[in-house]
């Protein structure tokens, strides 16, 4: 299945997130995020595989006010297409 996640999660995703002072910071960015990045699926046992296509855009919406499937943020932004992949 897919899900859609805000760019926090899709960075933190790709390089992982830290937390200082009860807020999370994905990958090197400077600003905090929203929420807790992936928090959602962290009760998953699954894999998650990025499922953008950069040179198409396909899997990549601009900009969208739906909800983060990995977070829960409403914020307004980038939404990435993420793969769950069920451990067999
Ligand atoms: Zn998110």
């Amino acid at each position: 299945m897919d899900i859609y996640v805000c760019v926090d999660c899709y960075f933190t995703h790709h390089y992982g997130a830290v937390e200082h002072d009860g807020r999370w910071y994905a990958g090197e960015s400077d600003t905090p995020c929203d929420r807790e990045p992936l928090s959602r699926l962290a009760d998953w046992d699954a894999d998650i595989a990025d499922n953008t296509d950069s040179e198409t855009g396909d899997g990549i919406d601009e900009f969208s006010w739906r909800s983060c499937e990995g977070c829960g943020s409403t914020l307004g932004g980038s939404r990435y297409r993420l793969a769950i992949l069920d451990r067999a």
